[in-house]
């Protein structure tokens, strides 16, 4: 086992590092052995009150923070980024420690993330409004301004990546932060935090509060001082905190919630390459992914010759110590572990063929075998519901109509890629599906630079690009008016 140096475990509030106003700690499971690696101090109401008043506070209109250049904020964001890639294998390491994912990728991770605070970072000092030819003797114009006191709540499969994502767009408009990490992998977020202060950022701007959903995050989504909730995490959640904010003082909402995502494989594609991007698709992260592609669906000529090609790259896939050269790590905890062993007993009593896996991986830590089903049928519960583990359906279809009916019926509508060679088919496909995201020969192909989000259930509003900041900005409309005649 690599020996991972843990340095903070507590509150980050104002800057500081602070025990929860109760005293109260929660551990932290290493998902590879379901040791304890550490106790984390657990925030509640009375400390999340306590970070959004440092956050208020920091947002004043005369505070450091609000009279800072935009340029200066793009800049402690360039900072940030560099201490991140410095810390790049460090940051890693304590990923894979908590969140049980092959170290290579967590490092990966850190990197794209540094690269996604980056882009906000040259955002800052470019946030435009426009000027307008208002009807009457005026100058109209709109002025772009932070929406205030941003809650972020984000969840345990991409931990320093979700962080990123939130704070970036946030930092670069000028709001303030109050961050609650998932239960499951509050480590990363603490030492992203450090950096963040290291950095400069003045006391007060990012605030991380560890603790439970019920408790902390719901005292976030009920604080009145909150002006908006970042969220990412599971539809049931989401639409509690939607039913909260609204309530509370219509805060605004995004929500970056979960999918079923459809990859459609047409008779004129490559089987190997086919089946090899399908397969990346639906394993990434162990498929604890809410992009993944758990329903392939293979046209009728190629669909024996792709079924035995995916169950073959899937065999093959390395499973076990995160910490060594793997493919695949843990399932992030005991209760996904279980949901996501449930699913695959679904399958099987529901009459899908199990052509690869289907049972543990070992007898300790929470490692579940790359599973592929088969002629599976669009009833089943592992086409309809979000196993959230390394589960690949594989469904026959035989024209282009028909699958694009069954690819979109479904309440989500996160992702949805295409495999073809057939340039009209694949326009056709991207016209037809609803999905956030529309992948050709490609799949989760996701950038700094492109919005990512979902349409139906799968979320509201978007994140990253230019609208991932728009997301952290109110529009100011400013009508000046003007005498007839200047009078001096
Ligand atoms: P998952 O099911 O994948 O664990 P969840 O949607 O339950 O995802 O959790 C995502 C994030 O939302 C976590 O940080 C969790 O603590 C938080 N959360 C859970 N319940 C609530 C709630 N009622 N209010 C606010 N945040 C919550």
């Amino acid at each position: 086992m690599v020996k991972v140096d843990i340095k903070y475990t507590k509150l980050f509030i104002n800057n500081e590092w602070v025990d929860s106003v109760s005293k109260k700690t929660f551990p932290t499971i290493n998902p590879q052995d379901e040791s304890i690696i550490t106790q984390v101090a657990e925030g509640d109401k009375a400390d999340v009150d306590l970070a959004v008043e440092a956050a208020k506070k920091a947002f004043h209109r005369y505070s450091e923070w609000r009279t800072l250049d935009a340029s200066q904020r793009g800049r402690l964001l360039y900072k940030l980024a560099d201490l991140m890639e410095r810390d790049a294998k460090y940051l890693g390491e304590l990923e894979t420690l908590d969140c049980g994912k092959p170290v290579k990728q967590a490092e990966g991770e850190v990197v794209w993330a540094a690269s996604v605070i980056r882009f906000y970072a040259g955002k800052a000092d470019k946030i435009l409004g426009n000027t307008i030819p208002a009807d009457g003797e005026v100058i109209s114009m709109t002025m772009k301004e932070p929406v205030g006191i941003c809650g972020q709540i984000l969840p345990w499969n991409y931990p320093i990546p979700m962080f990123v994502w939130k704070i970036g767009p946030a930092l670069a408009a000028g709001c303030t932060v109050v961050v609650k990490p998932a239960e499951q992998t509050p480590l990363t977020a603490l030492a992203v935090a450090a950096l963040v202060k290291e950095a400069g950022f003045p006391p007060g701007v990012v605030n991380v509060i560890p603790g439970y959903g019920p408790t902390a995050g719901a005292a976030l989504t009920h604080h009145p001082d909150v002006d908006k909730i970042a969220f990412t995490g599971s539809t049931e959640i989401g639409r509690i905190i939607m039913q909260v904010a609204s309530a509370v003082n219509l805060k605004r909402v995004t929500l970056e919630l979960g999918g079923k995502s459809p990859l459609v494989i047409f008779n004129d594609a490559d089987v190997d390459m086919a089946a090899d991007l399908a397969h990346r698709a639906a394993f990434a992260n162990a498929g604890q992914c809410c992009v993944a592609a758990t329903r392939t669906y293979v046209q009728s000529g190629i669909y024996d010759k792709f079924v035995a090609k995916a169950a073959e790259i899937a065999k093959k896939r390395t499973v076990g110590n995160p910490f060594e050269d793997v493919q695949q790590g843990a399932q992030i905890d005991d209760e996904m572990f279980n949901k996501v062993m449930g699913y695959i007993q679904s399958g099987k009593k529901e009459g899908a063929k199990c052509v690869a896996g289907g049972a543990r991986h070992g007898t300790v830590g929470y490692f579940v075998q790359p599973t592929v089903f088969a002629d599976v049928k669009d009833n089943m519960k592992i086409a309809r519901e979000e196993i959230f583990g390394p589960v690949q359906s594989i469904l026959k279809f035989e024209n282009f109509d028909e699958v694009v009916d069954r690819a979109n019926d479904s309440n989500y509508g996160l992702g949805a890629g295409v495999v073809t060679n057939d340039v009209t088919t694949a326009l056709a496909f991207i016209k037809h599906a609803r999905a956030g995201s529309v992948w050709v020969n490609t799949y989760e192909h996701v950038t700094p630079q492109t919005p990512f989000g979902g349409f139906r259930e799968s979320g509201i509003g978007r994140e990253m690009g230019e609208d991932g900041i728009q997301q952290y900005l109110e529009n100011k409309t400013v009508t000046f008016k003007l005498p007839k005649k200047p009078q001096l």
